[in-house]
């Protein structure tokens, strides 16, 4: 793989990057982008914030806690791509502008009218509220400090924020926004609150313990801190657990930088710079995974484990693994950097000394042993779970049972890298039975929830990316609808909308369809509260009377369908 690193040089209103291995030299421009806010820049979120499962790949601007502040363009260019979904981004815009950056903004309310009825048009041809188009450079042109939406919180449980992002055009790659002067007041040094120790292979340990073992901090009048003078042998390695906050903020923002020093000698840095999104996985590789499943609580580890694929690193001396021998004493420091240059260091004295292991790294061996270059199949009770070539990162013995119809599949402390199929025997149920039958998987505090269920004749499989407890299910309830905001066979004239409110207490919602007199009509879909609505303006009506059908389905196919009457003048 191809490592960039950059040496950051500020020149008046543009930044050089040189590259180490190569005598090309980019730049990003400064000052072509415009806050997207006509508000000034507060942050709620940083590029390359550690998040579940991947990096931020943008910045988070704070809207005052609401929704409906005007979006505007950040610079000249058009709408590339224009894609409205229920959950992850919600509506979403995408400009392509002239000088080979695209810019993104997400969690969008509503759309300026030109863009909103393009989009409508297309929706109410593929009877569909979820869209994804790529509208010609000639279709929707945009200038500059155009209103192109309205902030708002689409796209699953998000509060109100604009999520904006700056990505080369070819490449896809997001860039840090801030490298572009999307800048923002810090004066403040990021936090460290924990720092783990971790003994990296067989034989080595610190303190005694072969296990992680958080070490404690003390704080020194100069404002950085120490860890107490640990005794270690072998490969070992570090990691922290650290936020940075932006002046006039509360909201625990990531690291811009984080190295590691031996003796003064840098062998470790992350940066973030760029990623592509293929390698945002491996974000469950840089932190200790297991830790957060655990504890809930994200360390970033300063170096790098073998299957961690991840471009954001500069040059790193052995992986950031650290070689501790008998005798000798080593003086480590983790330096924690936001993107102003504002940093927290941490130093850890470390004493070289060999001892005997007190507290050692436990292997339950299973006759399920993983060699993850190859294809592993195993089959227990009527489960049968199939893992295709490096669906593990790493080797290990599979902790795998299926006792009182629960098949417990290792636990979720293991990331995986790619999906398997977990596949269970059904010929015991009856071909009535098997409709209302699916997949669920079970969560730590005994929650179940719908795993994309795949139906054959005798068997039911899911693929997954997750390891953890599993059954089969039974959802014998309907979904629920109810009129929201109107009764039946009541005049609605002056209404803007109809609301429905739906639900379903099982295996959840798969879809849902809205008609009036017959004919589909768009219906917006708030995953957060349930709510269906219908907007007025999308249609004119030549009669009084009408009629409006919802049918929603869940995901084992339980339908329910609610009728309305209202009346309209025209
Ligand atoms: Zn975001």
């Amino acid at each position: 793989m191809k490592k960039l690193f950059y040496i950051l040089i500020f020149i008046n209103s543009f930044i050089v990057f040189s590259q180490g291995d190569a005598s090309i030299k980019s730049t990003y421009p400064v000052n072509y982008f415009q806050n997207p806010l006509d508000i000034p820049l507060v942050l709620s979120g940083t590029f390359g914030e550690l998040r579940t499962n991947h990096f931020h790949a943008g910045l988070d601007l704070k809207t005052q806690q609401k929704e409906g502040l005007n979006v505007l363009a950040a610079a000249e260019g058009y709408v590339s791509r224009i894609k409205i979904s229920h959950w992850g981004y919600g509506k979403a815009i995408y400009i392509t502008h002239p000088n080979g950056y695209t810019t993104v903004y997400a969690h969008l309310k509503k759309f300026n009218d030109r863009i909103e009825s393009y989009i409508k048009k297309r929706q109410y041809k593929k009877e569909s509220f979820e869209i994804q188009v790529f509208p010609s450079s000639k279709e929707l042109t945009i200038s500059k400090n155009e209103i192109i939406a309205l902030s708002g919180s689409t796209g699953g449980f998000v509060g109100p924020h604009l999520h904006f992002e700056i990505r080369n055009t070819k490449t896809e790659k997001p860039i840090n926004p801030m490298l572009f002067g999307i800048n923002v007041t810090d004066s403040k040094k990021p936090r460290i609150n924990t720092l783990i120790g971790y003994s990296l292979t067989k034989n080595s340990h610190i303190n005694s313990m072969e296990i992680p073992s958080k070490l404690s901090l003390i704080k020194l009048k100069n404002g950085g801190l120490r860890a107490h003078k640990i005794k270690a042998f072998g490969k070992i390695g570090f990691g922290i657990n650290a936020y940075d906050q932006l002046d006039g903020a509360y909201n625990k923002n990531g690291l811009y930088s984080l190295s590691m020093l031996v003796n003064g000698e840098k062998v470790h840095e992350f940066k973030a710079n760029t990623f592509s999104f293929t390698e945002s996985k491996y974000i469950n590789l840089l932190i200790d995974y297991e830790r957060l499943e655990n504890l809930n609580q994200r360390i970033q580890k300063c170096f790098i484990e073998p299957s961690n694929k991840l471009s954001l690193y500069n040059k790193p001396i052995n992986n950031g693994y650290i070689t501790i021998e008998d005798g000798l004493n080593y003086k480590i420091e983790i330096i924690a950097e936001d993107f102003k240059g504002n940093k927290q260091k941490i130093t850890i004295p470390v004493e070289g000394k060999q001892d005997s292991i007190l507290v050692k790294k436990k292997t339950t061996i299973t006759p399920y042993k993983i060699d993850r270059t190859l294809f592993n199949k195993f089959h227990k009770n009527g489960i049968t779970i199939a893992f295709p070539k490096y669906t593990f990162y790493n080797n290990l013995y599979l902790d795998f049972d299926v006792k009182d119809s629960i098949a417990k599949v290792h636990s979720p402390i293991v990331p995986l890298n790619k999906r398997y199929t977990l596949t269970f025997d059904v010929s015991n149920y009856s071909s009535e039975e098997k409709k209302q039958l699916y997949i669920a998987s079970i969560n730590k505090k005994g929650k179940t929830s719908y795993e994309t269920t795949v139906k054959k004749d005798v068997t039911f499989y899911t693929s997954i990316k997750k390891l953890g407890n599993f059954r089969l299910l039974t959802d014998k309830i309907n979904p629920e609808i109810k009129l929201h905001n109107f009764k039946n066979e009541q005049w609605l004239t002056h209404f803007k909308t109809l609301k429905f409110k739906i639900s379903d207490t099982e295996s959840g919602i798969k879809s849902y369809r809205g008609e009036i007199d017959g004919e589909w009509i768009l219906l917006e879909y708030n995953v957060k509260n349930g709510i269906l609505t219908y907007d007025f303006k999308d249609k004119e009506f030549t009669t009084a009377k009408h009629n409006i059908k919802v049918t929603v389905t869940d995901n084992v196919g339980n339908l329910t369908t609610i009728n309305a009457n209202f009346f309209r003048k025209k």
